[in-house]
């Protein structure tokens, strides 16, 4: 959050001068006002599965079900528990990148290997969620390099990455995940998909916590809405950034962007 401005003016009053201080207070409303949104906003994701939950639970009490019933409720209370775990799971880790110093140097990583490990969980996820159609994840197969970092938080970014493109591509969709050095010397990670694409107005805004450009498709497939906030955390507090291009009815391109000096093309020693 922004530090509060406070500016100390001397104005001449006649012939004695007067210490004025006057405080910038707008920014402290925004932050107040951002924490206030933030916390109606977890509440609200937290009050939904929790509203459906109780209610199955009492419908249970008070119903004598089949088994085949209460085979059915349980599984979707389980649902509704698994959400709010991913919620809970999404702010801590939220929470510990906003609150902990940036990792700096970290260690060196073979862009092979983080890309093998997204690879294979965007499987494992399209035929969780898509098993009939499982969408072709084609990795671009490009010389390996070394980036430098604190690994589990590439390896959360990336994933993020994976898997809303897995989440928002119709079955069968072709995803084409990869990482690539750029004329700039940055190294850059993307993912490009089928999905629906994103309207321009929409671009702005999609990492801010709780945006979502399509609540129900965010909803069925198990998003927070924190998934791209993570990303741009990672991003920063690795120097870099996160990029997006898309294209309504065509698909996006997310691309975490890291520079130069995190980038090594032989494997360091
Ligand atoms: P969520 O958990 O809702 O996916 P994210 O922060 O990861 O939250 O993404 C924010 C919003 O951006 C999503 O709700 C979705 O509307 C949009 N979005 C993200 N990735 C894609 C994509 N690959 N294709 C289309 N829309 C996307």
């Amino acid at each position: 959050s922004q530090p509060t401005k406070i500016s100390l003016q001397l104005h001449p009053y006649g012939k004695k001068r007067k210490l004025m201080l006057t405080r910038d207070v707008t920014a402290v409303q925004l932050a107040e006002t951002m924490r206030r949104d933030f916390v109606a906003n977890v509440s609200h994701e937290i009050r939904t599965p929790l509203t459906v939950l109780s209610g199955f639970v009492e419908t249970m009490q008070s119903l004598e079900l089949s088994p085949e019933e209460r085979h059915q409720y349980l599984g979707l209370m389980s649902q509704q528990a698994h959400r709010m775990q991913t919620l809970v799971n999404d702010l801590l880790t939220l929470s510990r990148l906003e609150g902990s110093p940036a990792p700096g140097q970290g260690e060196w990583v073979s862009t092979q290997e983080l890309l093998d490990h997204v690879v294979q969980e965007g499987r494992g996820l399209t035929q969780a969620i898509s098993a009939a159609a499982p969408h072709r994840i084609e990795p671009l197969d490009s010389p390996p390099f070394w980036i430098s970092g604190a690994k589990s938080e590439l390896i959360s970014a990336m994933s993020n990455l994976m898997s809303n493109a897995v989440r928002y591509t119709p079955g069968g969709g072709l995803i084409e995940p990869g990482w690539r050095l750029r004329d700039d010397g940055c190294a850059e990670f993307f993912v490009r998909d089928q999905g629906p694409g994103i309207a321009a107005e929409h671009l702005p805004r999609l990492t801010e916590r709780f945006y979502r450009v399509d609540r129900s498709r965010s909803r069925e497939t198990g998003g927070t809405g924190l998934g791209l906030a993570i990303v741009k955390h990672v991003a920063q507090r690795h120097g870099g950034r996160l990029e997006v291009s898309s294209e309504l009815g065509r698909g996006s391109s997310f691309n975490l962007v890291l520079p130069p000096t995190r980038v090594r093309e032989a494997e360091p020693g």
